[in-house]
């Protein structure tokens, strides 16, 4: 407590430090001013302000379970105080709570709070360190800021307040420490940029101040009234930005300042040029052809995989946005009618509305199904592009001059017309034939990526006179549509080859791509007995075909012998194969048997594979 003469030259007071010190910020008493003790000794105020600001925060917290190494809690303690947070544009006014130890610290006594089950440091660490180059990569870009908005229910690893304000005040004092241009500077990098808080209606200048709200009591307190939750996610986020700062104090690397990297940017999508219609139309046409509803199946490489924490924040981003969709298209149509298969929680739902979507995937034990086998970034960015112009409402209207009807030309989708000229080798699949070749070729269509990347695709098709407007949408009509389905009676084999190749899906077959299992490979001399054979039979096969009237034998042979007839590449020599007969030429040719001989992984099993189809051995040729 401490005195002063006012201009009067009369004695008042005893005031407080924390009073000393805001008049002192405000320069209602300047530095130079004298201040007296209650034992009337005189200080100088600058003296008292700079001593108070060292001494309070010893009394602060000490908490090992939240203790960085370099935790220096010789460090100023600014709270935002309640009263004056309540008046905006007021943020840069922080001043010291008295008391304000009794009101943070109610983590008195619970030492032993629960520590995170499985979320670790180390999966927070590669999210940070990583995240600034995968924002350049992504569609949408990762803004989460650490203790800014709390989380639903859903989230793992929840906090209590009280530890969530202990952790968020150590990780304050730390902030105020590191100049501005620096920590703004880190946060810019991570692509935090200042915006107003939401919740407390207050604007920042820059992002340091923005970070420093969002870690104040006020700010925290004020969230946990709304009925969210914070979680060790921002904590251990917090605690990272601020150790990457002190590092690169540390290192005096200060790289992050050099790029002006902003990734506010988002690449247009393809719904983005989509009226409403035409975008659930999509939707259906790509959970129709994909053979399930993206964000319901574990992603199928690493590559693809959202890290744990980018993956818990993109689910939020998920819901938010689908929480701003206007409630009528919640009700529409998206899936298939009836029951939906979950590949992570391996249960059916109804999915057939879109309300019934994140019903399930909010669920508990999706959630936690998700977290643990990943979540698929191409799915993820799929529903977030899906969602964004339904969102905003800027979705395009359907303008009737657009729909220009495209002509069906042989050149144009196939299995949508009627083969008008057959290709020269040519064949078709019939009868019971077709269903298998069908399935097959759906299949490898399912296993495809690129289906989240639709395109507009206008054309009608002709037998059923119904109108599509998407590639996915061609496709779900001839792969997947009754009424066609019903009137194909013959499917062209160069159909399906132009089919995959205009998708740029790869079939491959035994000696054409690299065996999987090597459980009877074959030493050298045996490969080269068997690879010499299977040439001799290629050669005859060769022969007859250009000598003789058996001008049908490799249709033949590639239709009984299904799905030959579609292989279109070979992984061996890195070549395209175009037609039936440049696969059974480019099978004995020199550089491919010089391949066959090098490779390890090539077994017995992968030419009895071919010499069933040539019907050696006596045995009948393989159909199906
Ligand atoms: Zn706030
Ligand atoms: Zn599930
Ligand atoms: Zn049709
Ligand atoms: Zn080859």
């Amino acid at each position: 407590m401490y005195y002063y003469y006012d201009d009067q030259n009369v004695l008042q007071g005893p005031y407080s430090n924390s009073a000393l010190q805001k008049w002192f910020q405000k320069q209602y008493l300047p530095a130079g001013t004298l201040v007296y003790d209650k034992y009337m000794q005189p200080f100088l105020i600058e003296y008292v302000v700079n001593r108070s600001l060292k001494s309070r925060t010893k009394v602060m917290f000490h908490d090992d379970t939240f203790n960085l190494d370099r935790t220096n809690l010789d460090v100023t303690l600014h709270l935002c105080s309640p009263e004056l947070s309540n008046t905006t544009s007021s943020s840069e006014d922080f001043t010291q709570l008295e008391g304000g130890v009794d009101e943070v610290d109610f983590g008195r006594g619970f030492e032993y709070e629960k520590e995170p089950c499985f979320l670790n440091q180390l999966m927070i660490n590669s999210y940070i360190e990583q995240r600034a180059l995968l924002n350049r990569r992504r569609r949408f870009p990762d803004t989460y800021c650490p203790f800014e908005n709390t989380w639903n229910n859903w989230v793992p690893e929840p906090i209590e307040m009280n530890v969530a304000l202990r952790g968020a005040i150590h990780t304050h004092n730390m902030v105020q420490t590191f100049d501005e241009r620096i920590i703004s500077g880190y946060l810019n990098f991570l692509n935090i940029y200042p915006h107003p808080c939401q919740l407390c209606d207050v604007k920042f200048s820059n992002s340091k101040e923005m970070l420093e709200h969002f870690l104040s009591v006020i700010h925290i307190q004020r969230s946990y009234k709304t009925g969210g939750t914070f979680s060790y996610i921002d904590l251990y986020c917090a605690r990272k930005i601020i150790y990457e700062v002190e590092m690169s104090y540390a290192d005096k690397n200060f790289d992050f300042l050099a790029d002006d990297v902003h990734f506010q940017s988002r690449k247009m999508s393809f719904f983005d040029e989509f009226d409403i219609l035409t975008a659930f139309e999509s939707l259906k046409s790509t959970v129709a052809v994909s053979q399930g509803v993206p964000l319901l199946s574990p992603p199928r490489n690493t590559l693809d995989t959202l890290g744990y924490v980018e993956a818990v924040v993109f689910l939020r981003v998920f819901q938010e946005k689908y929480k701003r969709m206007p409630e009528a298209l919640r009700g529409r149509r998206f899936g298939p009618t009836g029951k939906t298969w979950c590949n992570y929680c391996k249960v059916e739902f109804d999915a057939t509305f879109l309300e019934s979507f994140p019903t399930h995937l909010f669920s508990e034990e999706h959630i936690d199904n998700a977290l643990y086998n990943g979540v698929s970034r191409a799915d993820m960015e799929y529903w977030l592009s899906f969602m964004e112009p339904l969102m905003n409402g800027n979705c395009k209207r359907v303008r009737h001059q657009d729909r220009v009807e495209v002509s069906l030309q042989e050149s144009d989708f196939p299995l949508c017309y009627v083969p008008v000229g057959r290709v020269e080798g040519d064949f078709s699949y019939t009868g019971k034939d077709m269903q298998p070749v069908l399935k097959y070729v759906s299949d490898e269509i399912a296993a495809s990526f690129d289906l989240l990347d639709d395109y507009k695709y206008r054309t009608t098709c002709r037998w059923c006179r119904t109108d599509l407007f998407t590639r996915n949408g061609v496709l779900r009509h001839i792969l997947h549509d009754k009424c066609h389905l019903d009137r194909l009676n013959s499917v062209s084999n160069d159909d399906l080859r132009r089919l995959l190749c205009s998708l740029d899906i790869k079939i491959r077959v035994p000696l054409f791509r690299q065996s999987k299992r090597t459980s009877s490979p074959m030493d050298v001399k045996e490969k080269k007995f068997y690879l010499q054979r299977l040439r001799n039979v290629c050669s005859k096969k060769l022969n007859n075909f250009f000598s003789s009237h058996q001008r049908s034998t490799l249709s033949q042979l590639a239709a009984r012998s299904f799905p030959v007839g579609l292989v279109n590449r070979c992984d061996l020599c890195d070549v395209t194969i175009d037609r039936v007969d440049a696969m059974i030429m480019h099978l004995s040719s020199e550089q491919h048997i010089a391949n066959l001989i090098e490779s390890p992984r090539i077994s017995n099993n992968d030419v009895q594979y071919w010499l069933t189809i040539f019907n050696v051995d006596g045995r009948r040729s393989r159909v199906f």
